[in-house]
């Protein structure tokens, strides 16, 4: 494959774009070369500038569950267009689809939107410290939440209960009220509870990780943290950014038969516009301004363009229960596929997968916490990568992302990658 005019691109990009990237993941910086550009995509496929033809399996990381350019969103972005592209006034679309995100989601009564997936977490834990009046938050080794500051807290020398930041401008101040735990470890969560009494406000949590490659939540543990918070008046905040209208209608609520507290969206919600939200029941919401004291704010929310794409792609969702049931089967297709030609070639790997998130860890052993998830051996993640991207399949570059499949991808599709990881394993 050429990726002649990519490179070109890319070297212009570097001149004005830090990175050349409007987001670091996008810099093929973990797995080595250059970024490829992309210039159109439709269905489960992708097209790059040099002509190249790929099998789609970031979906913009999430958002295109239903495959790029799906008509029933790209119509209803260019009719809502034609008539005024924002106003700052409500309208009617924003009320539609919180009735609709309402009555998908178990649990929650109103849900205000923002524009991305790191304001909606960004302002669930505001609204949680303002609601508790309590100041500290907990959050898992690995999990992801945003960029905005209290999130960006590594795991440090792992046995530290005070976060330190991870990037240069988060300060100490902020990261001293963001405490970490290890997933899937519940002793290690009633501990911090232990130590920190009546100050944590909020507990939040991938409820599948998928930022550290796929890692899904180990038997009760979900139910057990739902215990925690109840007994410590903490507020569980399920960031369901990955997991809202992909793993089930109500999300990962649904599929774990848990509550939430405050559950945060994006991706999918805004249908590949910039749409993020966050929602609760009514004692909870009703704390943000203009009702309550908690404030929170957005020029562009309840953008007329991403309410319309927001409302088709959650519409085409609720009618049409079986494109779970779709999703599920051709992951799991998938997945036996990749589990018979590695096993056949003696590679050592790990593959987590809940419904359709799924990851191949090359690690020896189970992937269930942040540390398994760094015990992958990188080399032959960037070599798998590059060779599937050389066949026309596109995996994100790093192994710490999960696979997001589309239900427009076709058996056909699923066979070709197969075989192609199959080619590909000769090269491990
Ligand atoms: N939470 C989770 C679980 C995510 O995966 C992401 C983004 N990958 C975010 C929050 C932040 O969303 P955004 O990039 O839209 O700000």
């Amino acid at each position: 494959m050429l990726y002649k005019r990519s490179s070109e691109l890319f070297v212009e990009a570097n001149k004005v774009i830090p990175g050349g990237v409007n987001s670091p993941v996008r810099a093929f910086k973990a797995v080595g070369g250059t970024p490829i550009f992309i210039k159109e995509a439709k269905g489960p496929y992708l097209y790059d500038e040099d002509g190249n033809k790929y099998i789609d399996y970031i979906n913009s990381w999430g958002p295109m569950i239903l495959g790029h350019a799906y008509e029933p969103v790209v119509n209803a972005v260019i009719e809502r267009a034609k008539k005024g592209t924002s106003f700052g006034t409500p309208t009617e679309l924003e009320t539609k689809i919180a009735e609709l995100a309402v009555s998908m989601v178990p649990n929650i009564d109103k849900i205000r939107f923002v524009s991305s997936g790191t304001e909606a977490c960004m302002s669930a834990i505001r609204l949680a410290r303002g609601f508790t009046k309590k100041e500290k938050i907990i959050k898992f080794s690995g999990c992801y939440h945003g960029h905005s500051d209290s999130f960006l807290i590594a795991a440090g020398s792992g046995a530290s209960t005070f976060g330190i930041p991870n990037s240069p401008g988060v300060t100490e101040g902020t990261a001293k009220d963001t405490l970490l735990a290890k997933y899937n470890d519940i002793e290690n969560v009633k501990a911090l509870f232990e130590s920190n009494k009546n100050e944590i406000a909020a507990l939040i949590i991938e409820p599948v990780a998928g930022n550290m490659g796929c890692i899904p939540p180990q038997n009760e543990f979900l139910r057990q943290l739902r215990e925690v918070c109840t007994q410590n008046k903490c507020l569980l905040i399920f960031d369901e950014v990955m997991t809202g209208f992909r793993l089930a209608k109500g999300g990962a609520q649904e599929l774990f038969n848990v509550d939430a507290d405050i559950v945060c969206f994006g991706k999918v919600i805004g249908g590949g516009l910039p749409v993020g939200a966050f929602a609760a029941r009514e004692e909870i919401m009703n704390y943000l301004s203009p009702l309550g004291p908690v404030y929170q704010a957005g020029t562009l929310s309840g953008n007329p363009l991403a309410m319309a794409a927001g409302y088709e792609m959650l519409k085409a969702l609720n009618n049409n229960a079986i494109i779970f049931d779709r999703l599920e089967e051709k992951t799991a297709y998938l997945e036996k596929g990749i589990h018979k030609v590695l096993t056949a070639k003696n590679i050592v790997y790990t593959i987590n997968r809940v419904g359709s998130m799924i990851s191949v860890h090359f690690d020896k052993g189970a992937v269930y916490d942040f540390e398994t998830a760094k015990n992958g051996d990188n080399d032959t993640f960037k070599k798998f990568f590059h060779g599937l991207l050389r066949k026309g399949v596109y995996i994100a570059p790093s192994a710490y992302e999960t696979w997001f499949i589309t239900d427009a991808l076709t058996y056909e599709d699923l066979d070709y990658t197969i075989r192609a990881i199959d080619e590909v394993a000769d090269e491990l």
